[in-house]
């Protein structure tokens, strides 16, 4: 059990690497706060992981809004009495976002409040709570296009990832030696809904398919294992770090035949 006696608070655990995340940790023996705007879905996974004997509350946020973040994170130390690890994870890929000429301003503005305000607002609350705690982890998610350029265009979805990782860097610097450790979860292209509704034809996921050397989409279970490894001891001299897990895409010159 590698998080026995932990309270952890996941966004985005409705779906993809935030449920998969959500039941992992809980089967760790963690006590889970899942965080979504779907409530539905939300419940569900906090349903599925009681069924399982396991520990967690359901709580409605968008993480995009400051007064919400402020009121889940309240919500973990008024259920649980703390909070030990924070998981970042929620996120959009909207359908309109593309290149510079092509983005109206509106998608980037929703994509930045979604994918990296909300990490600033869930460390701004979430922070003065795990020093409460005595110290913590927190992982948030990014992406392998915070660290490489996509010929398929998607401008504000990868400005908002690098602004994951750069703030990622500077916080766990920041808090190194208050004993919290802040890690950049870097997936590459999951087989989730955010992809597979991007990826609305055969022809654009092949598209993306040839530059996977491991030559298949990853799966949102193996995401929440590494997220689990970057929230546990297990990780306990690992901050700041740009955790790559994309099928070998970040050193491929030539993918397999
Ligand atoms: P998903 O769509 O399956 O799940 C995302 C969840 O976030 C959903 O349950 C959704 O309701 C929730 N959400 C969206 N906006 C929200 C808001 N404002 N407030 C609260 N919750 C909100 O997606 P996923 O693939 O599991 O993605 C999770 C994270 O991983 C995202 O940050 C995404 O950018 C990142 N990521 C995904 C991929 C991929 O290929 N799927 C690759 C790299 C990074």
């Amino acid at each position: 059990m590698r998080l026995k006696d932990k309270v952890a608070l996941i966004t985005g655990a409705a779906s993809g690497i935030g449920k998969e995340s959500a039941l992992l940790f809980a089967a760790e023996g963690a006590s889970v706060v899942a965080v979504d705007l779907n409530d539905d879905a939300g419940n569900s996974c906090v349903e599925e992981i009681r069924a399982a004997g396991n520990d967690a509350i359901y709580v409605h946020a968008d993480v995009s809004k400051s007064a919400d973040c402020e009121n889940m994170i309240g919500a973990a130390e008024r259920e649980f009495g703390k909070l030990d690890v924070l998981f970042n994870n929620a996120g959009i890929m909207h359908s309109a976002d593309d290149d510079a000429i092509h983005t109206d301003e509106e998608i980037w503005d929703l994509t930045m409040n979604v994918n990296l305000k909300s990490v600033f607002l869930g460390c701004k609350f979430g922070i003065p709570a795990l020093l409460r705690a005595g110290g913590g982890s927190i992982v948030n998610t990014a992406s392998l296009v915070a660290v490489m350029g996509s010929g398929a265009p998607q401008l504000a979805y990868t400005a908002s990832k690098g602004g994951v990782l750069s703030m990622t860097k500077e916080l766990a610097i920041v808090h190194a030696r208050q004993n919290i450790r802040i890690n950049a979860l870097c997936p590459g292209p999951l087989r989730t809904e955010l992809l597979m509704k991007f990826l609305d034809t055969e022809e654009k996921k092949q598209r993306r398919l040839v530059h996977i050397p491991i030559g298949r989409f990853g799966e949102a279970a193996e995401m929440a294992k590494a997220a689990l490894y970057l929230a546990s001891d297990d990780a306990s001299f690992v901050t700041g770090s740009t955790f790559l897990v994309d099928g070998g895409i970040t050193s491929a010159y030539v993918t397999p035949e």
